[in-house]
């Protein structure tokens, strides 16, 4: 049977282009950068030095050393918040939304007393309530962090303004941009954002490789050191550096950078193509999210009358989420906070697609989930 791939959300399939320009990073550049002593070890450090550059470039950094390598997402969000927490008066305050990743709701939890967590209120399509944001923020607010957009329903939020709130508070504004980065351009020189998170394996790089983004000195003067060791990265995260890791993103990088507008085109085109088939044979769904502030490789959905277990076990070939795959099994606690009744939570499927899917590959899908509507409502 062929599997076929839509759980792009999950993690990106390797882009080829990527793994080739890496693969001299792992035969003959294999230099231990931080050993300036040897010929080896300074061409490491130069191709780091570069595939920071790069990075810095695109996203208008003030300096590449205002960038830090981790290993992923999760480890930059947790560097930020330890760092933010670590640096203030305790107990501080931090504005986030029920609807954050994991990696940042579970962080925040594990402070306990350390920190006091203000929800910001949602609609019901995820989208935050900027007037109430402005109303949350306060003397002690030490940090407000809020997703570019959600992993399971794909609500973009409109992190310029909330930079913008932000600072006229004099609150310093971080958003794991994870879900983001492949469908939008985002240029910290124009916007007020401070911090960004990231993951390799979301832009057809490897996983195991992300990047803690500040956007100026400023910024990086509140990180606080979380791994010891070394002293590498100029001594924000120790650890011999992940050269290749970096050359990937940047490589990642530089691929969204000069596609990015045939990308969206086409992953429109895919998304459009899913509902042409839905709503020509008259489908009853619910999609999750907000129906135009969305990333359009992202389609949560509820049909009518079929659990996601049931639906998803007749269609054995697709990879396709149930919520989220961070959180397979639990409920999900983004769906929890949009209010959405027991049958959308239970009906809702997620369907991630980029780069490399197909527009038949959809129609075919679409077709067989009428097909399995209609012979369950037979
Ligand atoms: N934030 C968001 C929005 C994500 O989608 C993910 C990955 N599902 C992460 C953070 C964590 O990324 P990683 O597992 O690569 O650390």
């Amino acid at each position: 049977m062929k599997q076929i791939y839509f759980d792009y959300n999950a993690t990106t399939p390797v882009d080829k282009r990527i793994v080739d320009a890496v693969i001299p990073y792992f035969l003959e550049s294999f230099g231990n950068p931080s050993n300036s002593n040897s010929p080896h070890g300074r061409e490491a450090n130069r191709a780091f030095k570069k595939a920071l550059r790069t990075v810095a470039d695109y996203f208008s950094v003030e300096s590449s050393d205002d960038i830090i390598l981790t290993s992923g997402a999760t480890e930059s969000n947790n560097l930020l918040l330890h760092s933010i927490v670590d640096a203030s008066e305790q107990p501080c305050r931090i504005i986030t939304t029920k609807i954050e990743h994991d990696s940042i709701l579970k962080t925040l939890e594990a402070f306990g007393d350390r920190v006091v967590v203000d929800f910001v209120e949602n609609d019901a399509n995820g989208l935050v309530d900027l007037a109430d944001l402005e109303r949350k923020i306060r003397d002690d607010t030490a940090l407000i962090t809020i997703m570019g957009a959600n992993n399971e329903i794909g609500t973009i939020q409109p992190i310029a303004e909330i930079a913008e709130i932000a600072h006229r508070h004099n609150v310093p504004f971080h958003s794991d941009a994870t879900q983001l980065i492949p469908h939008q351009r985002i240029n910290l020189a124009e916007t007020e954002i401070d911090y960004l998170s990231l993951s390799g394996h979301k832009i057809y790089a490897p996983k195991g490789v992300g990047l803690l983004i500040c956007r100026n000195d400023r910024a990086l003067s509140r990180i606080r050191p979380q791994i010891m060791g070394g002293g590498q990265q100029n001594g924000y995260r120790s650890g011999t550096i992940n050269v290749p890791g970096a050359v990937e993103i940047a490589e990642a990088i530089k691929l969204l950078d000069a596609e990015m507008e045939q990308e969206t085109a086409h992953k429109q085109a895919l998304y459009d193509a899913f509902f042409a088939v839905l709503d020509q044979q008259k489908i009853p769904y619910h999609l999750n999210g907000d129906p135009v502030n969305r990333i359009n490789g992202n389609i949560s959905i509820a049909i009518d009358g079929l659990t996601s277990i049931r639906l998803l076990a007749m269609l054995p070939e697709y990879s396709i989420s149930t919520g989220s795959a961070c959180s397979t099994g639990k409920k999900s606690h983004v769906l929890a906070a949009l209010d959405c009744p027991d049958s959308i939570v239970s009906g809702t499927i997620r369907i991630g697609f980029g780069r490399f899917s197909e527009q038949k590959e959809i129609e075919t899908l679409a077709n067989k989930i009428a097909d399995i509507y209609r012979s369950v409502h037979s």
